[in-house]
């Protein structure tokens, strides 16, 4: 799940004693989340799919049940049982492979949000189907990210990034080299490019930026690019017309992830749309044309696509700059 690499950088007198805790935190999260992980507390709640209710931790629980909230409002787009087809592409794996239609449409009778089972009381999950599979890949990175900001804040930290991959997500704001604060600048990657390109750069102070993308994890076969993000409409990789979807908010990471997960699946207008049910969270979306499109509340003015843009603090960083 974690399977990314991970840059921290925080302000702090006693800087590597604070990061050495939040990698001990991401490395608990991943224990309990990845479906890599035999006995992770996923991978229990899927073994016992059809059988019995599985008791989950805090943490597993928060992203089960905001997973699920995510599914709701995008109608199912996003959906945390992807699992079953998931495994069946096995994208990003050593042996990809572009499944049969009939496996296809017998898969996509597991992948069901709605026959998850939550108790609350009790804190326990269930999924009603033998077979089903829970794959909390879309959203369990922002939850890291979120806990790397809580495990910092708790140790004093008051400024820092902590970049997860895609997830990205800014602390305060920059001390310059004058002692002045400023925002940070956080470079936004352009789709399909070499690694090093920046499509521009935002200036923003304490935030997160959570990106999906469809050459993240791809395999190509003739000339047919299949990515990682599965439509469980169709059962196939999405193709709404998105190559990107980056969601900006002064909140929650775990939700800009499952959101930016669900807007690329969704497409241009019903991306947006779902957008507007979440006050405080705004797209800047790349279409396949590569036309860059802000949504409502995205601080354009803050956002330069300036091809000479200055080398940016965190995010997309261009190799000449890195530390
Ligand atoms: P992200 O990179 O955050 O967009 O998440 C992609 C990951 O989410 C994939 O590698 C899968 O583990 C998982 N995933 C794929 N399709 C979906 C979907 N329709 N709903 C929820 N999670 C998905
Ligand atoms: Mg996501």
């Amino acid at each position: 799940m974690l399977g990314t690499s991970i840059r921290l950088t925080v302000e702090s007198p006693d800087g590597e004693a604070v990061c050495d805790k939040i990698l001990q935190r991401l490395s608990e999260i991943e224990q309990l989340m990845s479906v890599q992980i035999d006995n992770s507390e996923v991978n229990r709640i899927n073994a016992l799919a059809g059988i019995s209710p599985v008791a989950v931790s805090e943490s597993t629980w928060t992203v089960v049940t905001g997973a699920l909230r995510i599914a709701e409002a995008s109608d199912g787009a996003f959906d945390p049982t992807i699992g079953p087809l998931v495994d069946a592409w096995a994208i990003g794996s050593d042996h990809p492979r572009i499944p049969e239609p009939a496996e296809i449409a017998a898969l996509r009778l597991l992948v069901d949000w709605k026959a998850v089972r939550t108790d609350s009381g009790a804190r326990t999950v269930f999924l009603e189907k033998t077979g089903m599979k829970m794959d909390l890949g879309g959203i369990a990175k922002g939850y890291a990210a979120d806990e790397a900001v809580r495990i910092a804040t708790e140790n004093g930290v008051r400024s820092g990034i902590m970049d997860l991959g895609g997830n990205l997500y800014v602390m305060g704001s920059k001390t310059d080299s004058r002692g002045k604060s400023v925002p940070w600048s956080l470079g936004i990657q352009r789709p399909d490019a070499t690694r090093g390109e920046i499509l521009g750069v935002l200036q923003a102070r304490n935030c997160t930026l959570v990106t999906s993308g469809d050459y993240e994890r791809f395999f190509e076969a003739d000339g047919v690019r299949y990515h990682h993000i599965i439509d469980p409409r169709t059962g196939y990789p999405a193709r709404s017309g998105l190559v990107q979807a980056g969601i900006l908010s002064p909140e929650s990471s775990m939700t800009c992830d499952g959101l930016s997960t669900a807007v690329f699946i969704l497409g241009m207008e019903k991306g947006l749309a779902l957008l507007d049910k979440f006050p405080g969270f705004s797209g800047l979306l790349v279409d396949k044309d590569h036309h860059v499109i802000p949504g409502k509340g995205f601080p354009v003015a803050d956002f330069s696509m300036d091809e000479e843009a200055t080398a940016p603090d965190a995010g997309y960083v261009l190799e000449s700059s890195r530390d």
